[in-house]
């Protein structure tokens, strides 16, 4: 939302939420899928942890059909935030062990080097570091895409007047 990727409304935090827990359905053991047991029990069974609920390819062909069925626009909102939070969920796994990214063409898994455990040290050490990155692009950053200069001139000239008020009623 701050690169301008999303646009900013509530609906779309709380998409994004989700689809960063959306893949995980395919364990019973994940927070999503231990509240849809059958549906994870059957996703297991067909395709594996990390399979198909977990695949890049996926996520580009959903995009592919928000924007044929609901045009580009859709995708700056909630379905492009539940696909967003999808993505993260992919790319943070792809180093403690990997996904089937090109499911269901391929079934190997790709994986980053170095590779790290879940819940173990070398994932703190990895995901604090990329924490503190991402917030710090998020708040002080450029983002990938060119930001507008209109709003923030209008949020400075705003905010020069809230001082110049409160200094001249004290
Ligand atoms: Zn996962």
């Amino acid at each position: 939302m701050r690169w301008h990727v999303l646009s900013p409304e509530p609906l779309s935090v709380c998409t994004g939420l989700l689809g960063s827990l959306l893949p995980d359905v395919d364990t019973e053991r994940s927070m999503l899928g231990s509240r849809v047991k059958i549906l994870s029990r059957f996703l297991a069974k067909a395709f594996g942890h990390r399979g198909l609920t977990h695949s890049g390819l996926m996520l580009l062909v959903a995009a592919a059909v928000l924007n044929g069925l609901l045009g580009s626009e859709s995708l700056r909102g909630p379905w492009g935030a539940l696909l967003l939070g999808a993505a993260t969920h992919i790319a943070a796994d792809l180093p403690t062990g990997g996904c089937q990214v090109f499911a269901p063409l391929s079934r190997s898994r790709l994986s980053l080097w170095p590779y790290v455990r879940t819940g173990g040290i070398g994932e703190i050490m990895l995901l604090v570091p990329i924490l503190c990155l991402l917030g710090w692009a998020g708040f002080f950053g450029n983002g990938p895409v060119p930001a507008h200069h209109l709003p923030s001139a209008h949020h400075s000239r705003l905010r020069g007047h809230v001082l110049k008020d409160i200094s001249f009623s004290s």
